[in-house]
Protein backbone atom coordinates (compact mmCIF):
# COMPACT_ATOMS: atom_id res chain seq x y z
CA UNK A 1 0.00 0.00 0.00
CA UNK A 2 1.52 3.63 -0.82
CA UNK A 3 1.92 5.85 2.21
CA UNK A 4 0.18 8.94 1.46
CA UNK A 5 2.16 11.87 1.22
CA UNK A 6 3.26 13.79 4.05
CA UNK A 7 2.22 17.55 4.37
CA UNK A 8 4.94 20.26 4.26
CA UNK A 9 5.63 21.86 7.80
CA UNK A 10 6.85 25.12 8.53
CA UNK A 11 8.73 25.97 12.28
CA UNK A 12 8.53 29.60 13.68
CA UNK A 13 10.57 30.11 16.70
CA UNK A 14 10.16 32.62 19.57
CA UNK A 15 12.42 33.05 22.29
CA UNK A 16 15.73 32.51 22.85
CA UNK A 17 18.70 30.62 21.01
CA UNK A 18 18.38 27.10 23.52
CA UNK A 19 14.07 27.45 22.18
CA UNK A 20 16.18 28.25 18.52
CA UNK A 21 17.90 24.77 19.08
CA UNK A 22 14.67 23.00 20.34
CA UNK A 23 13.72 24.28 17.16
CA UNK A 24 16.50 23.11 15.20
CA UNK A 25 16.32 19.34 16.32
CA UNK A 26 12.56 18.94 16.25
CA UNK A 27 12.93 19.94 12.86
CA UNK A 28 15.27 17.49 12.27
CA UNK A 29 12.92 14.97 13.78
CA UNK A 30 10.02 15.10 11.87
CA UNK A 31 11.95 15.55 8.70
CA UNK A 32 13.33 12.52 9.15
CA UNK A 33 9.95 11.06 9.81
CA UNK A 34 9.25 12.23 6.15
CA UNK A 35 7.53 16.01 7.00
CA UNK A 36 8.92 18.17 3.40
CA UNK A 37 9.80 21.58 5.55
CA UNK A 38 9.25 24.80 4.45
CA UNK A 39 11.16 27.82 6.07
CA UNK A 40 8.40 30.21 4.59
CA UNK A 41 5.12 29.78 6.39
CA UNK A 42 3.01 30.62 3.46
CA UNK A 43 4.30 27.70 1.65
CA UNK A 44 3.38 24.98 4.36
CA UNK A 45 0.27 23.78 5.86
CA UNK A 46 1.04 22.68 8.78
CA UNK A 47 2.97 25.37 11.49
CA UNK A 48 4.69 24.65 14.52
CA UNK A 49 5.12 27.70 16.44
CA UNK A 50 7.87 27.07 19.28
CA UNK A 51 6.66 29.79 21.92
CA UNK A 52 8.16 31.58 24.86
CA UNK A 53 6.84 32.43 28.03
CA UNK A 54 9.31 33.47 30.63
CA UNK A 55 8.05 37.19 30.83
CA UNK A 56 4.60 38.77 29.84
CA UNK A 57 5.76 40.50 26.74
CA UNK A 58 7.20 36.74 25.68
CA UNK A 59 4.14 35.52 26.07
CA UNK A 60 2.36 38.33 25.02
CA UNK A 61 3.96 37.64 21.66
CA UNK A 62 3.56 34.03 21.29
CA UNK A 63 -0.16 35.15 21.83
CA UNK A 64 -0.03 36.88 18.47
CA UNK A 65 1.22 34.69 16.76
CA UNK A 66 -0.83 32.04 17.36
CA UNK A 67 -4.13 34.23 17.13
CA UNK A 68 -2.48 35.04 13.63
CA UNK A 69 -1.95 31.60 12.36
CA UNK A 70 -5.96 30.47 13.80
CA UNK A 71 -7.30 33.55 11.48
CA UNK A 72 -5.02 31.54 8.68
CA UNK A 73 -6.45 28.60 9.53
CA UNK A 74 -9.75 30.08 9.76
CA UNK A 75 -9.17 31.05 5.83
CA UNK A 76 -7.83 27.37 5.01
CA UNK A 77 -4.67 28.97 4.19
CA UNK A 78 -3.41 26.76 7.11
CA UNK A 79 -4.20 22.83 7.95
CA UNK A 80 -2.81 22.22 11.10
CA UNK A 81 -1.24 24.25 14.30
CA UNK A 82 0.70 23.20 16.51
CA UNK A 83 2.32 24.86 19.38
CA UNK A 84 4.95 23.52 21.42
CA UNK A 85 7.96 24.57 24.21
CA UNK A 86 7.77 26.95 26.95
CA UNK A 87 4.07 28.13 26.77
CA UNK A 88 2.22 24.84 27.25
CA UNK A 89 5.00 23.78 29.36
CA UNK A 90 4.45 26.67 31.62
CA UNK A 91 0.68 26.80 31.38
CA UNK A 92 -0.94 23.91 30.65
CA UNK A 93 -4.39 22.73 29.72
CA UNK A 94 -5.44 26.64 29.91
CA UNK A 95 -4.24 27.55 26.54
CA UNK A 96 -7.24 25.00 25.06
CA UNK A 97 -9.96 27.63 26.06
CA UNK A 98 -8.12 30.79 25.06
CA UNK A 99 -7.16 29.50 21.71
CA UNK A 100 -9.65 26.52 20.04
CA UNK A 101 -8.17 26.20 16.24
CA UNK A 102 -4.53 25.28 18.12
CA UNK A 103 -4.57 21.02 17.26
CA UNK A 104 -1.89 20.07 19.11
CA UNK A 105 -0.20 21.47 22.75
CA UNK A 106 3.15 20.23 23.12
CA UNK A 107 5.38 20.90 26.22
CA UNK A 108 8.76 20.89 26.36
CA UNK A 109 8.54 17.77 28.53
CA UNK A 110 7.38 16.05 24.94
CA UNK A 111 8.89 17.29 22.16
CA UNK A 112 10.88 14.98 21.00
CA UNK A 113 7.98 13.15 20.25
CA UNK A 114 6.79 15.16 18.04
CA UNK A 115 6.80 13.59 14.94
CA UNK A 116 4.83 10.56 16.22
CA UNK A 117 2.39 13.45 17.65
CA UNK A 118 1.90 15.03 14.20
CA UNK A 119 1.63 11.47 12.72
CA UNK A 120 -1.33 10.59 15.38
CA UNK A 121 -3.39 13.97 14.52
CA UNK A 122 -2.97 13.76 10.60
CA UNK A 123 -3.78 9.87 10.72
CA UNK A 124 -0.21 8.39 9.64
CA UNK A 125 0.43 5.12 11.11
CA UNK A 126 3.48 4.49 13.65
CA UNK A 127 6.74 3.97 11.96
CA UNK A 128 9.98 1.81 13.43
CA UNK A 129 11.48 3.77 15.41
CA UNK A 130 15.35 5.15 14.69
CA UNK A 131 17.93 3.35 16.36
CA UNK A 132 20.05 5.11 19.10
CA UNK A 133 22.29 4.77 21.77
CA UNK A 134 21.91 6.86 24.48
CA UNK A 135 25.31 9.40 23.28
CA UNK A 136 23.80 10.09 20.17
CA UNK A 137 22.88 13.52 20.35
CA UNK A 138 19.23 14.39 18.56
CA UNK A 139 20.11 15.54 14.86
CA UNK A 140 18.77 19.07 13.67
CA UNK A 141 18.52 21.09 11.38
CA UNK A 142 20.09 24.28 11.59
CA UNK A 143 19.01 27.60 10.70
CA UNK A 144 22.01 29.65 11.75
CA UNK A 145 24.14 30.20 8.46
CA UNK A 146 26.25 27.17 8.11
CA UNK A 147 29.02 28.07 9.70
CA UNK A 148 27.98 29.41 12.75
CA UNK A 149 25.82 27.31 15.45
CA UNK A 150 24.88 27.24 19.17
CA UNK A 151 25.49 24.26 21.22
CA UNK A 152 23.44 23.71 24.08
CA UNK A 153 25.40 22.03 27.54
CA UNK A 154 22.50 21.50 29.62
CA UNK A 155 19.21 22.30 30.03
CA UNK A 156 17.12 24.10 33.48
CA UNK A 157 18.91 25.65 35.90
CA UNK A 158 19.52 25.53 39.61
CA UNK A 159 20.02 29.47 40.73
CA UNK A 160 16.43 30.08 41.77
CA UNK A 161 16.61 33.92 41.19
CA UNK A 162 13.42 35.08 42.77
CA UNK A 163 12.49 37.01 39.69
CA UNK A 164 12.67 34.29 37.26
CA UNK A 165 10.20 31.83 36.11
CA UNK A 166 13.01 29.58 33.82
CA UNK A 167 13.54 27.06 37.08
CA UNK A 168 9.62 26.58 36.88
CA UNK A 169 9.32 26.48 33.01
CA UNK A 170 12.63 24.55 32.18
CA UNK A 171 13.18 22.33 35.90
CA UNK A 172 16.43 22.07 37.37
CA UNK A 173 20.66 21.78 35.92
CA UNK A 174 21.08 18.47 33.90
CA UNK A 175 23.89 19.01 32.37
CA UNK A 176 24.44 17.14 28.88
CA UNK A 177 27.42 14.10 29.28
CA UNK A 178 30.91 15.61 27.81
CA UNK A 179 31.13 12.77 25.24
CA UNK A 180 27.90 13.61 23.92
CA UNK A 181 28.61 17.78 23.63
CA UNK A 182 31.99 16.39 21.79
CA UNK A 183 30.11 14.37 19.48
CA UNK A 184 27.70 16.70 18.42
CA UNK A 185 30.10 19.50 18.32
CA UNK A 186 32.29 16.66 15.76
CA UNK A 187 29.15 16.66 13.53
CA UNK A 188 28.34 20.02 13.23
CA UNK A 189 31.96 20.57 12.23
CA UNK A 190 31.75 18.28 9.85
CA UNK A 191 28.71 19.87 8.61
CA UNK A 192 30.87 23.14 8.08
CA UNK A 193 30.54 25.01 11.04
CA UNK A 194 33.79 26.81 11.97
CA UNK A 195 32.32 28.72 14.98
CA UNK A 196 30.38 27.98 18.26
CA UNK A 197 28.63 29.25 20.75
CA UNK A 198 27.83 27.38 23.89
CA UNK A 199 24.65 27.74 25.49
CA UNK A 200 22.65 26.74 28.60
CA UNK A 201 20.48 28.87 31.41
CA UNK A 202 23.89 29.26 33.26
CA UNK A 203 26.96 27.36 31.51
CA UNK A 204 29.59 28.21 34.17
CA UNK A 205 27.38 25.43 36.26
CA UNK A 206 27.85 22.64 33.38
CA UNK A 207 28.63 19.43 35.21
CA UNK A 208 27.61 20.39 38.71
CA UNK A 209 24.76 17.79 38.68
CA UNK A 210 26.94 14.87 37.44
CA UNK A 211 30.24 16.02 39.43
CA UNK A 212 32.12 15.90 36.75
CA UNK A 213 35.78 16.73 37.79
CA UNK A 214 36.56 18.15 34.28
CA UNK A 215 34.06 20.94 34.87
CA UNK A 216 33.38 23.80 31.91
CA UNK A 217 36.84 24.09 31.19
CA UNK A 218 37.80 20.49 30.86
CA UNK A 219 34.72 20.53 28.54
CA UNK A 220 36.42 23.62 26.46
CA UNK A 221 39.72 22.18 26.10
CA UNK A 222 37.66 19.30 24.51
CA UNK A 223 35.87 21.28 21.79
CA UNK A 224 39.11 23.26 21.31
CA UNK A 225 40.33 19.79 19.97
CA UNK A 226 37.74 19.58 17.37
CA UNK A 227 39.33 20.18 13.71
CA UNK A 228 37.11 22.71 11.61
CA UNK A 229 36.02 24.66 14.86
CA UNK A 230 38.18 27.71 14.65
CA UNK A 231 35.84 30.12 17.31
CA UNK A 232 34.05 29.09 20.70
CA UNK A 233 32.23 31.37 22.45
CA UNK A 234 30.62 31.40 25.75
CA UNK A 235 27.20 33.07 26.62
CA UNK A 236 25.24 32.99 29.92
CA UNK A 237 27.51 32.31 32.61
CA UNK A 238 25.96 33.23 36.17
CA UNK A 239 28.97 35.79 37.59
CA UNK A 240 29.03 33.32 40.85
CA UNK A 241 29.01 30.08 38.98
CA UNK A 242 32.45 31.35 36.99
CA UNK A 243 35.20 30.17 38.64
CA UNK A 244 39.36 30.33 37.85
CA UNK A 245 39.25 27.59 35.62
CA UNK A 246 36.89 28.75 33.42
CA UNK A 247 39.25 32.23 32.92
CA UNK A 248 41.84 30.28 32.43
CA UNK A 249 39.79 28.30 29.70
CA UNK A 250 39.08 31.32 27.84
CA UNK A 251 42.74 33.25 28.27
CA UNK A 252 44.50 30.04 27.24
CA UNK A 253 42.98 28.43 24.18
CA UNK A 254 43.26 30.27 21.27
CA UNK A 255 39.99 29.21 19.78
CA UNK A 256 38.06 30.47 22.77
CA UNK A 257 36.77 34.09 21.65
CA UNK A 258 37.83 36.41 24.32
CA UNK A 259 34.44 36.98 25.28
CA UNK A 260 32.23 36.17 28.66
CA UNK A 261 28.32 36.96 28.57
CA UNK A 262 28.17 37.01 32.48
CA UNK A 263 24.91 38.57 33.04
CA UNK A 264 24.72 40.63 36.37
CA UNK A 265 21.19 42.23 36.75
CA UNK A 266 22.61 44.54 39.49
CA UNK A 267 25.25 46.41 41.13
CA UNK A 268 23.91 47.03 44.93
CA UNK A 269 23.53 44.50 47.71
CA UNK A 270 20.87 44.84 48.86
CA UNK A 271 18.94 44.79 45.39
CA UNK A 272 20.83 41.22 44.55
CA UNK A 273 20.51 40.12 47.49
CA UNK A 274 16.48 40.20 46.85
CA UNK A 275 16.98 39.00 43.57
CA UNK A 276 18.78 35.73 45.55
CA UNK A 277 21.74 36.49 43.18
CA UNK A 278 24.17 34.83 45.22
CA UNK A 279 27.03 37.61 44.61
CA UNK A 280 27.67 41.05 45.80
CA UNK A 281 28.54 44.21 44.31
CA UNK A 282 32.12 43.44 45.86
CA UNK A 283 32.54 39.67 44.62
CA UNK A 284 31.68 41.21 40.84
CA UNK A 285 34.07 44.07 41.05
CA UNK A 286 37.06 41.84 41.88
CA UNK A 287 35.26 38.94 39.68
CA UNK A 288 35.74 41.56 36.99
CA UNK A 289 39.13 42.48 38.38
CA UNK A 290 40.54 39.42 37.93
CA UNK A 291 39.05 38.05 34.81
CA UNK A 292 40.59 41.61 32.82
CA UNK A 293 43.89 40.86 34.98
CA UNK A 294 44.05 37.83 33.03
CA UNK A 295 42.89 38.67 29.63
CA UNK A 296 42.99 42.29 29.00
CA UNK A 297 42.05 42.29 25.55
CA UNK A 298 38.04 40.53 26.97
CA UNK A 299 35.09 41.83 26.06
CA UNK A 300 32.43 41.75 28.56
CA UNK A 301 29.20 41.19 27.91
CA UNK A 302 26.01 41.60 30.96
CA UNK A 303 22.74 41.90 31.60
CA UNK A 304 20.94 44.22 33.48
CA UNK A 305 17.07 44.66 34.92
CA UNK A 306 15.85 47.93 36.26
CA UNK A 307 12.40 48.37 38.77
CA UNK A 308 13.23 45.66 40.00
CA UNK A 309 10.99 45.83 43.65
CA UNK A 310 11.98 48.35 46.15
CA UNK A 311 14.97 49.99 43.56
CA UNK A 312 15.16 53.52 45.15
CA UNK A 313 16.49 56.26 43.16
CA UNK A 314 19.69 55.89 44.72
CA UNK A 315 20.21 52.41 43.95
CA UNK A 316 19.29 53.21 40.43
CA UNK A 317 21.89 55.95 40.44
CA UNK A 318 24.73 54.01 41.96
CA UNK A 319 23.96 51.14 39.25
CA UNK A 320 24.90 53.99 36.87
CA UNK A 321 27.61 54.68 38.31
CA UNK A 322 28.74 50.71 38.73
CA UNK A 323 28.22 50.75 34.59
CA UNK A 324 30.19 53.95 34.68
CA UNK A 325 32.99 52.63 36.07
CA UNK A 326 32.89 49.47 34.96
CA UNK A 327 32.15 49.67 31.35
CA UNK A 328 31.11 46.40 29.66
CA UNK A 329 31.75 46.35 26.02
CA UNK A 330 28.37 45.08 25.61
CA UNK A 331 25.10 45.40 27.47
CA UNK A 332 21.35 44.62 27.25
CA UNK A 333 19.15 45.85 29.46
CA UNK A 334 14.78 44.87 30.44
CA UNK A 335 12.46 46.10 32.65
CA UNK A 336 11.49 44.25 35.86
CA UNK A 337 8.30 42.11 34.98
CA UNK A 338 6.48 41.01 37.57
CA UNK A 339 5.33 36.98 37.28
CA UNK A 340 2.91 35.29 39.01
CA UNK A 341 4.53 32.32 40.92
CA UNK A 342 7.66 34.40 41.58
CA UNK A 343 9.02 35.28 44.66
CA UNK A 344 9.75 38.67 43.96
CA UNK A 345 5.70 39.24 42.49
CA UNK A 346 4.80 38.89 46.16
CA UNK A 347 7.22 41.91 46.90
CA UNK A 348 5.08 44.98 48.13
CA UNK A 349 7.24 48.03 46.98
CA UNK A 350 6.46 47.51 43.47
CA UNK A 351 7.75 50.03 40.99
CA UNK A 352 5.19 52.11 38.73
CA UNK A 353 5.93 51.43 34.55
CA UNK A 354 6.71 54.36 33.78
CA UNK A 355 9.38 55.07 36.20
CA UNK A 356 10.71 51.84 35.22
CA UNK A 357 10.74 53.05 31.68
CA UNK A 358 12.69 56.35 32.30
CA UNK A 359 15.29 54.20 34.04
CA UNK A 360 15.76 52.02 30.96
CA UNK A 361 16.07 55.10 29.03
CA UNK A 362 18.82 56.55 31.15
CA UNK A 363 20.73 53.45 31.31
CA UNK A 364 20.90 52.71 27.36
CA UNK A 365 21.47 56.28 26.54
CA UNK A 366 24.98 55.52 29.14
CA UNK A 367 25.72 52.67 27.66
CA UNK A 368 25.36 54.17 24.03
CA UNK A 369 28.18 55.98 25.17
CA UNK A 370 30.22 53.87 26.50
CA UNK A 371 29.86 51.26 23.49
CA UNK A 372 30.83 54.21 21.20
CA UNK A 373 34.05 54.75 23.65
CA UNK A 374 35.15 51.07 23.18
CA UNK A 375 34.01 50.74 19.69
CA UNK A 376 36.24 53.96 18.63
CA UNK A 377 39.32 52.47 20.66
CA UNK A 378 39.44 49.71 17.65
CA UNK A 379 40.03 52.26 14.91
CA UNK A 380 42.81 51.27 12.84
CA UNK A 381 43.42 48.18 14.82
CA UNK A 382 43.08 44.74 12.95
CA UNK A 383 40.68 42.40 13.78
CA UNK A 384 39.94 38.67 12.68
CA UNK A 385 36.38 38.92 11.53
CA UNK A 386 34.03 36.20 10.44
CA UNK A 387 31.42 36.53 7.46
CA UNK A 388 28.17 36.08 7.71
CA UNK A 389 26.73 37.06 4.14
CA UNK A 390 25.73 39.88 2.54
CA UNK A 391 23.57 42.98 3.52
CA UNK A 392 20.63 42.01 1.34
CA UNK A 393 21.45 38.47 1.09
CA UNK A 394 21.72 38.03 -2.99
CA UNK A 395 25.19 38.21 -3.04
CA UNK A 396 24.92 41.51 -4.63
CA UNK A 397 25.75 44.47 -1.91
CA UNK A 398 28.96 46.42 -2.22
CA UNK A 399 29.58 45.44 1.19
CA UNK A 400 29.57 42.20 3.97
CA UNK A 401 28.53 41.66 6.77
CA UNK A 402 30.80 40.28 9.48
CA UNK A 403 31.56 39.89 13.02
CA UNK A 404 34.59 40.32 15.15
CA UNK A 405 35.37 37.53 17.80
CA UNK A 406 33.73 40.02 20.30
CA UNK A 407 30.46 40.30 18.43
CA UNK A 408 28.15 37.57 19.40
CA UNK A 409 25.68 36.09 16.65
CA UNK A 410 21.83 37.85 17.11
CA UNK A 411 22.74 40.12 20.76
CA UNK A 412 25.83 42.26 19.49
CA UNK A 413 26.57 44.50 16.82
CA UNK A 414 28.09 43.65 13.11
CA UNK A 415 31.23 44.51 11.13
CA UNK A 416 30.01 45.82 7.83
CA UNK A 417 33.52 45.33 5.60
CA UNK A 418 34.55 46.39 1.86
CA UNK A 419 36.87 43.34 0.13
CA UNK A 420 36.79 40.25 -1.64
CA UNK A 421 35.51 37.02 0.61
CA UNK A 422 32.62 34.88 0.59
CA UNK A 423 29.96 33.80 3.68
CA UNK A 424 31.94 31.62 6.47
CA UNK A 425 35.13 32.75 5.21
CA UNK A 426 37.40 34.13 8.37
CA UNK A 427 39.54 37.10 7.49
CA UNK A 428 41.69 39.64 9.22
CA UNK A 429 39.96 43.16 8.81
CA UNK A 430 41.29 47.04 9.73
CA UNK A 431 38.48 48.44 11.54
CA UNK A 432 37.83 52.26 10.19
CA UNK A 433 34.58 53.69 11.19
CA UNK A 434 33.02 52.63 15.13
CA UNK A 435 29.05 53.17 15.97
CA UNK A 436 27.63 52.51 19.41
CA UNK A 437 26.76 48.94 18.00
CA UNK A 438 28.06 47.85 14.80
CA UNK A 439 31.60 48.45 12.97
CA UNK A 440 32.77 49.05 9.64
CA UNK A 441 36.50 48.07 8.21
CA UNK A 442 38.46 47.01 5.08
CA UNK A 443 39.85 43.34 4.44
CA UNK A 444 43.06 42.74 4.90
CA UNK A 445 43.79 39.55 4.38
CA UNK A 446 41.87 37.29 2.36
CA UNK A 447 39.73 34.26 4.12
CA UNK A 448 39.95 30.37 4.50
S1 LIG B 1 20.41 32.08 36.54
FE1 LIG B 1 19.13 32.84 34.84
S2 LIG B 1 17.79 31.14 34.27
FE2 LIG B 1 18.65 30.65 36.30
S3 LIG B 1 17.11 31.38 37.74
FE3 LIG B 1 18.61 33.04 37.48
S4 LIG B 1 17.81 34.33 35.82
FE4 LIG B 1 16.66 32.37 35.76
Amino acid sequence: MMMKEKPVVAFISLGCAKALVDTEQMMASIALHGYPIAFDPDDAEVVVINTCSFLELARAESYDVISEFEYKKGAGEVRAIAVVGCLPQLMGGELNVMFQGVDLWIPISREANIATELDELLGYGPEAPRKVTPLDPAPRLLVTPPHTAYLKIAEGCDNCCSYCLIPRIRGPLVSRTSESIVLEARQLAQMGVKELNLIGQDIAAWGRDRQSPKGLSGLVRELCGIDGIEWIRLLYAHPASIDEGMIEAIASNHKVCKYIDMPIQHSENRVLSSMNRRISRLGLISLIERIRARIPEIALRTTLMVGFPGETDAEFERLLEFMDVIKFDRLGAFVYSREPGTAAASEADQIPEELQGDRLERLMALQADISLEKNSALIGSEVEAIIDGYPDDEGNGARLIGRIRAQAPDVDGIISLVGDANPGDIVKAVVTTAGPYDLEGNISTAGQ
